[in-house]
């Protein structure tokens, strides 16, 4: 299963609830195919940072937990897919988030006459998420993500790597989590219905090792590949 670095890819979508542990994944799809990974939640993060029009526009519903308007978001997508380092393939995290912006991102690589998304649903029982992100601890200076639970840091509160003070993200505080997991499930389960009923839905247990998990979703990709007859 090794990545050939001239085969063309394709599109990449990446569905999982906060704690699925689709940013990790992400990453080491994006590392494995030498592709882009594009979260649509980070580059909205930098544009707020930078004041751009587009972070003020998104600045409030972000900060309420709504989602940016279709049509900013399917924007500022389109923009990212059109720079050349797109062009073998992408892994999309976080978007599309509505039907409105599958159905765009379908109309989209279909007037560029590329094949529709492979679509990996990342899937993990609820008390499990509840642990992971309750869990969750991050490193305010390199960024070293921890689990009290699952991987602990050396010692209690601080950061293996360079001894600070480890943090826990204010989203990931227990009363507002159920919250977080309930707007997930809103949002997502119309849209793996879309997927599933196109055939497209490849649907991967992620309460595994992070190794055995990612070792699965290769054999999704590659399997929808072949099944698509494209390379
Ligand atoms: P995330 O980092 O993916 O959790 O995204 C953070 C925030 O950015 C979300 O709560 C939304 O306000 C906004 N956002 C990210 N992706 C989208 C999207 N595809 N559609 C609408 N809003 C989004």
């Amino acid at each position: 299963m090794t990545a050939n670095a001239a085969s063309h890819v394709g599109t990449i979508v990446l569905l999982g609830a906060p704690g699925a542990g689709k940013g990790t994944q992400a990453r080491l799809i994006a590392e494995h195919y030498g592709i882009p990974h594009v979260s649509t939640g980070d580059i909205l993060r930098e544009n707020v940072a930078e004041g751009t029009e587009l972070g003020r526009k998104a600045k409030a519903v972000m900060e309420r937990g709504d989602l940016v308007s279709d049509d900013l978001v399917n924007g500022m997508v389109a923009d990212r897919l059109a720079r050349p380092d797109c062009a073998r393939g992408v892994i999309l995290d976080g978007f599309p988030r509505t039907t409105a912006q599958a159905e765009w991102l379908d109309r989209d690589l279909a007037q560029r006459r590329e094949r529709p998304p492979v679509v990996v649903n990342v899937e993990v029982g609820y008390n499990q998420l509840l642990q992971r992100l309750t869990g969750r601890r991050t490193c305010p200076v390199d960024g070293q993500i921890y689990n009290i639970h699952f991987q602990p840091p050396k010692k209690e509160g601080v950061c293996d790597v360079c001894g600070a003070p480890l943090v826990q993200r204010k989203d990931d505080k227990e009363e507002v989590i159920s919250e977080r997991l309930k707007s997930y499930e809103r949002q997502t389960l119309p849209l793996a219905e879309y997927y599933r009923a196109r055939g497209r839905l490849r649907r991967i247990q992620g309460d595994l090792p992070v190794q055995q998990v990612m070792t699965e979703i290769f054999r999704a990709i590659e399997g929808s590949a072949a099944a698509t007859g494209t390379e």
